[in-house]
């Protein structure tokens, strides 16, 4: 068999360099050697690097930089303008419908958590033990049908439907990812809508993976909230957001209570806002705000499809690579057909995976994620199918993450699939 990592896959110069680039491509690392050389960055799915037109937007605001609402000063002004201009580009990159509530939020575990908060009473969750704990935890915190990890994308859909049906509730959520973080499979989205929507649920989808990747339309996937965070979204720290349904939020209690979120407050009384305000008390965060749209905008600019379309030239070269390495296992709850992101997880026989990372580190300046990526459940589950017998008390399964994204290169995956050969070949 030919291990060379590039075989049958196109040459680099197929698929140059994607036209949106982003901060920190030109670093370097030293490596165990002392030699320095330039860092490889494959952990877009922790959190992607900055777009240089996300930075140059978020420069432009410092300078005016102020709190919102808070008179007719001129920063304040422009920072209250940048803050409700975000709100609706991030709404619109999503495709919010004019019913939609945009709320800022601080990442996608807290878009979730509000949603949780914000559920009316007599609710049952339903979803999936393959979720990531921030899709999973909350709604466990309140009536909650976590489903084992489906074998299929229809069993996905199968298993749904059934535990709707069994639901008495008057009101019914179901809880999906849009793309898995540990196999990078995506979900079907309008199939789990239209299950829900057949069963009087409603649909939350966390898209902290699929929005990177893939354009989100809310509407016409059918789902009725979507959470996402700007640090996976070439946006820096700090900002996410849950799109969706506003009436669920406006008769909740607020996420929050403080300065921002209210109409009118007496000695004995408080009118509370409706709308995003209600759950965004206190002084927002701009910067997070500001930048999460100018991603948007410029993921826009170039076109989801096209960002697609690199992935997946990226996907299927590394695809290939790793098929060439007997000894690399790839995790997958459906099988390496089904459709997925760029994220790739995998064992490599006789090593540890944090061991596999830290090599890759220091001895090829190349940054991967290694670990159980938040998702516990489904760990356990990918390794109970190679090992029936493993227990619920076994230590969680670890596994090593490649992911990447607009600043990827096919020069980046060929040099991670040497480094990778390189180390099989050593031996543990
Ligand atoms: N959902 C998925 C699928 C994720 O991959 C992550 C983060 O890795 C989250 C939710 C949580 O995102 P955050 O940590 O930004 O809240």
């Amino acid at each position: 068999m030919d291990s060379r990592p590039d075989a049958g896959a196109p040459a680099p110069s197929d698929f140059g360099a994607f036209p949106l680039p982003v901060v920190g491509a030109d670093l370097s690392v030293p490596l165990v050697t002392g030699e320095q050389v330039g860092y490889v960055n494959l952990d877009y799915a922790a959190s992607a690097p900055c777009l240089r037109s996300v930075l140059d937007a978020v420069a432009a605001l410092l300078p005016w930089y102020s709190s919102v609402h808070r008179g007719a000063g001129f920063a304040s002004t422009v920072t209250t303008e940048l803050y409700a201009a975000a709100r609706q580009e991030v709404g619109a990159f999503v495709g919010a419908r004019a019913e939609d509530t945009v709320v800022f939020t601080r990442n996608t575990t807290d878009a979730l958590n509000l949603l949780a908060a914000a559920l009316p009473e007599d609710t049952t969750v339903v979803t999936f033990a393959s979720e990531h704990h921030a899709n999973q935890l909350p709604w466990r915190r309140g009536r909650c049908v976590v489903l084992p990890v489906p074998v299929s994308a229809e069993e996905a859909v199968m298993r749904a439907e059934d535990a709707l049906r069994d639901v008495t509730s008057r009101h019914r959520l179901l809880a999906v990812t849009g793309a898995s973080n540990v196999t990078g499979e995506l979900w079907p989205v309008p199939e789990l809508a239209a299950v829900a929507h057949r069963h009087r649920a409603r649909l939350a989808v966390d898209a902290a993976q699929l929005a990177p990747h893939c354009a989100i339309d809310i509407a016409g996937i059918g789902a009725d909230y979507v959470a996402l965070s700007g640090h996976k979204l070439y946006a820096p720290f700090g900002g996410g957001v849950l799109v969706g349904r506003g009436d669920w939020l406006d008769a909740a209690r607020p996420y929050l209570a403080g300065g921002g979120a209210v109409r009118r407050v007496t000695r004995n009384d408080v009118e509370w806002a409706s709308g995003p305000h209600r759950h965004e008390a206190g002084t927002p965060n701009v910067v997070g705000a500001v930048s999460l749209a100018a991603a948007c905008r410029a993921l826009s600019a170039v076109g989801m499809s096209a960002v697609a379309a690199h992935e997946a030239s990226l996907l299927d070269r590394l695809t290939r690579g790793l098929h060439a390495l007997p000894a690399v296992k790839r995790l997958a709850m459906w099988g390496p057909a089904s459709p997925r992101i760029g994220v790739v997880t995998f064992n490599v026989r006789g090593f540890h995976p944090g061991a596999v990372a830290a090599v890759l580190s220091a001895e090829h300046g190349i940054g991967v994620r290694d670990g159980s990526f938040c998702a516990h459940p489904l760990m356990m589950a990918l390794a109970r199918n190679r090992a029936p017998e493993a227990s619920d008390d076994a230590a969680v399964p670890l596994a090593v993450r490649v992911s990447f994204g607009v600043g990827t290169s096919a020069a980046d995956v060929d040099r991670f699939l040497l480094a990778l050969a390189d180390l099989v070949a050593q031996g543990p």
